[in-house]
């Protein structure tokens, strides 16, 4: 059996989808009372592959919202991650993906350090971040969907904003060795880490997001921010493609100019229908069939035996871990979403 932990994406998102979540209770109050509120499986899913096979899953809700780290209760968003992850093992879920920020405080706050919950001990080869799959699922975006947009990817510049996180250093990694993009812009806050990129790649321009912006022609966004930001799109080029893998995601406003292109990042579409509610919860345009691409990485791994925590850690993710990953993708029926 999979496992999928995730969490919504403000508060005003929780309030609106409490009832639907299984706690009713929880839908008139404030973020005191979400940081009390312990995780609970709330979704029972199968999903078939195109090979027939058939897999039992469970959705895990952490009650983790964003909220709480821009209110630094550190305490609260940590219990929320361990305490879910202890959910998910005492449920006897073999492999279980931790969504959205789930990974993130994970990574941040050392959480490995924290094994024993209460009677739980965690056996974190049990969990996966499913980063592999979402930097494989964007990057394949990236090459895809370029081509329909007229923008040739020998002469694009590419800026990737989160460069230096999990997910964003994976693409920096396969842009670099896997297609012949013209440049990449680098784009983070803590210069050292952006340096030490830099030297890994061999190439790369350091920039800051503005001034990035009105150089790229594809913009991936995968930066962790708590809260989505606003751009003018006016500072864009008149053709661009931005593809938008933060969840939240991070950009705030809908984009409306023609020419400019916002793409779902890191979201794939299942060629047959999975039977769940969660994905209408959280506004998936076709809830049936589209997902997190970190989501599906545990229903792979369950597809295929691999009971192993194939994503972990941070900044280790290879091209060949990617390419392995995509091969089953493609096996079992998941596709990069392009429109
Ligand atoms: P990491 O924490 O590993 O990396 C985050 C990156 O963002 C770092 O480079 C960080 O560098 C940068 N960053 C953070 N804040 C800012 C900012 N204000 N401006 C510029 N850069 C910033 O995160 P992950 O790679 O694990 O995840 C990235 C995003 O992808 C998250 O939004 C996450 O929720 C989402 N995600 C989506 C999935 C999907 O299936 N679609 C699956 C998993 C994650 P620095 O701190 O130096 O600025």
């Amino acid at each position: 059996m999979f496992g999928l932990i995730g969490h919504l994406t403000s508060l005003e998102h929780a309030q609106s989808a409490a009832k639907e979540l299984g706690y009713p209770e929880y839908a008139d109050q404030g973020l005191d009372f979400w940081c009390s509120a312990p995780p609970q499986i709330v979704d029972d899913i199968t999903v078939t592959s195109v090979t027939g096979q058939k897999i039992q899953g469970k959705y895990v809700e952490s009650c983790f919202l964003p909220e709480m780290l821009a209110t630094r209760r550190i305490k609260a968003a940590t219990r929320k991650v361990v305490n879910a992850m202890a959910h998910a093992q005492k449920h006897g879920i073999n492999i279980t993906a931790l969504g959205g920020f789930s990974s993130i405080i994970f990574e941040n706050f050392n959480l490995q350090q924290i094994q024993q919950i209460r009677n739980v001990k965690l056996e974190f080869e049990r969990f996966t971040t499913g980063n592999t799959h979402t930097a494989y699922i964007i990057c394949k975006q990236v090459e895809q969907a370029a081509p329909r947009l007229n923008i040739e990817l020998s002469k694009a510049t590419v800026a990737v904003c989160g460069a230096t996180g999990d997910i964003g250093s994976a693409v920096c990694r396969w842009l670099n060795s896997r297609t012949d993009v013209a440049d990449l812009l680098l784009i983070a806050r803590n210069q050292e880490r952006l340096q030490d990129l830099q030297a890994e790649l061999g190439r790369g321009k350091i920039m800051d997001l503005n001034e990035a912006l009105p150089q790229a022609d594809i913009v991936v966004w995968v930066a962790s921010m708590p809260k989505g930001m606003e751009i003018d799109p006016l500072i864009l080029k008149p053709t661009c493609l931005l593809i938008d893998g933060g969840y939240p995601k991070n950009l705030s406003t809908q984009i409306q100019r023609s020419g400019v292109h916002v793409l779902k990042g890191g979201i794939v579409e299942h060629s047959l229908d999975i039977e769940w509610k969660i994905m209408s919860i959280v506004n998936m345009d076709s809830p049936a069939r589209h997902l997190f691409a970190c989501f599906a990485e545990s229903m792979l791994l369950e597809f295929e035996r691999w009971y192993t925590n194939f994503s972990w850690g941070r900044n280790r993710i290879t091209v060949e871990k990617m390419d392995e990953i995509g091969r089953v993708s493609l096996k079992h029926g998941f596709r990069p979403l392009l429109v």
